[in-house]
Formats: C-alpha cells, sequence, structure tokens
C-alpha cells in the first residue's frame, strides 16, 4: 500500500500542497485529474522526493519516511521503490534504446549486464519495440521514446510506477500507441499513479480517479461515480469542460 500523509508542499510563500492524505492499494491505477497549477505534478514528485515536501509522511509498502527529517539512505530507499515515466522521456541521447533501459539495472539495482538485457528485451518486446533495440533516441517518434521511457520503468519492477503526463508533449496522433501501453500494462496489476488531462482514458482504465484544485483533495472515488455524478461542485465544473 501506499499512503501520504498530511503532505505540505511551498514553493517559496506559495503553497503548492495544503496537507495532502491520500491511500492507494496494491494494484490500484490511479488517475490525478485537476486544473492547471493545481499541484498534480507537485504531488507525484513528492512521493519519490523528487521534490522534498515541508512535512508529512510517505509509505510505500512497509517503509515509511518522516519528510521533516529524512535521512538520505530513506530516501534512496523509498525512489528504488518507485519509477517514474516524465512526461518529455527523459532519454539519454548518446544510448541505444536498450541502453537506456538497461541502465538503471546495471547502474542503480547492479545487475550483471547479462540478466539486464535479458530483461529490458522483454520489456522493450511488450511496448512494442523488440525491432528497435540499436536506435537511438533521435531517430524514433515521439511515442516511441515514451515507450522506451515506460519499458525502462518496467524493467526496474517498482512498487509503483508514476506518470506524469505521459502523452501532453506528444503530437496527437501518437497519443493513442502510448495510452494503449499503458492500458496493457494496467491489467497486469502494476500499481500505477498517473497525472493526466486525458479524460476520456482516465475513465477508462482507471479505477480510482482523484480530483484535485488548489492544492487539496476536492474529491475522489471510483471513476463511474466521479464522471457518473461527482459530489462536489468544483468537480462537476472541471469536468464539464471535457463533455
Ligand atoms: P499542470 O497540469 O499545468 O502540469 P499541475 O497541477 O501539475 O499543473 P504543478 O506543476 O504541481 O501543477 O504546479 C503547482 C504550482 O506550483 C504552480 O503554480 C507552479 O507554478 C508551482 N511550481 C511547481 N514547481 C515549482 C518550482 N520548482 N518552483 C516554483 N514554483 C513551482
Amino acid at each position: 500500500m501506499i499512503q501520504m500523509a498530511n503532505i505540505t508542499k511551498s514553493f517559496g510563500k506559495h503553497e503548492v500542497l495544503k496537507g495532502i492524505d491520500l491511500s492507494v492499494q496494491k494494484g490500484e491505477v490511479v488517475c490525478i485529474l485537476g486544473p492547471s497549477g493545481s499541484g498534480k505534478t507537485t504531488l507525484l514528485r513528492c512521493l519519490n522526493y523528487l521534490e522534498r515536501p515541508n512535512d508529512g509522511e510517505v509509505t510505500i509498502g512497509d517503509f515509511t519516511v518522516n519528510c521533516k527529517r529524512p535521512s538520505k539512505k530513506a530516501i534512496h530507499t523509498l525512489r528504488q521503490k518507485t519509477a517514474m515515466v516524465f512526461q518529455h522521456y527523459n532519454l539519454f541521447k548518446h544510448k541505444t534504446v536498450l541502453e537506456n533501459v538497461m541502465e538503471g539495472l546495471v547502474i542503480v539495482q547492479k545487475q550483471s549486464k547479462e540478466k539486464a538485457k535479458e530483461t529490458s528485451v522483454k520489456m522493450l518486446e511488450k511496448v512494442g519495440l523488440g525491432s528497435k533495440l540499436d536506435a537511438y533516441p533521435s531517430q524514433l517518434s515521439g511515442g516511441q521514446q515514451q515507450r522506451v521511457g515506460i519499458a525502462r520503468a518496467l524493467a526496474l519492477n517498482p512498487e509503483v510506477i508514476l506518470f506524469d503526463e505521459p502523452t501532453s508533449a506528444l503530437d496527437p496522433e501518437l497519443v493513442g500507441e502510448v495510452l494503449d501501453v499503458i492500458q496493457k500494462i494496467a491489467k497486469e496489476g502494476i500499481t500505477m499513479i498517473i497525472v493526466t488531462h486525458e479524460m476520456g482514458f482516465a475513465r477508462e482504465v482507471s479505477n480510482h480517479v482523484v480530483f484535485m484544485d488548489e492544492g487539496v483533495i476536492v474529491e475522489e472515488g471510483k471513476p463511474q461515480d466521479i464522471f457518473g455524478g461527482a459530489k462536489e461542485e468544483r468537480t462537476r465544473q472541471f469536468l464539464k469542460r471535457f463533455t
């Protein structure tokens, strides 16, 4: 289980997260929705300490980090339990597709090159890129690059994969192939938290929807409840824009 308890985060005087409590069960696919600037990405980045929360507690599985005084070791342990898929892919430009996926396994997880290669090839085949192992990122479309990002996250075998607006940098015609891959892996029972503006996708793929506005969770629930009849006026107003 993943738990965020009373997470606060400010940038200067701007309080971006105002005491967030969020529980995610193992195997859940959670979509975080909300207007621009509501704090969705910051929340995701606080979960693996890419942003340092000011206060609160983060728990992943049986490991809890108190955000007031975390040790470096605690942050490292927390990060090892997560993998992130970034909006702009964040691939190494001078490494091949295969090397990009192997990197974390060899350098961070200290796996042998042989084992890392075996896992990486398997994951790249899973995202439909088995024929692109030796290509460089610049030779791929945005959709293909993002699928490499997803294979890289999967290969780490984390307790949770965090997706930060995985399709928002893509040309519209490339969005579908990435969403299809995410949907496919969602069915495998991997815990995923996805910040997205793709409402149709969120409705279809998630089993837990979180609506944020101005640094708080306004409402959360099953997709059929949120999309079918949200209780809060703010949620209804937001969703109305997409219908
Ligand atoms: P979007 O949907 O547009 O990506 P979001 O809901 O993900 O928005 P965040 O990216 O979490 O929102 O940003 C929330 C607020 O925090 C915004 O006002 C943003 O400008 C501010 N913010 C985020 N990161 C930083 C930073 N590193 N330094 C200063 N302010 C920041």
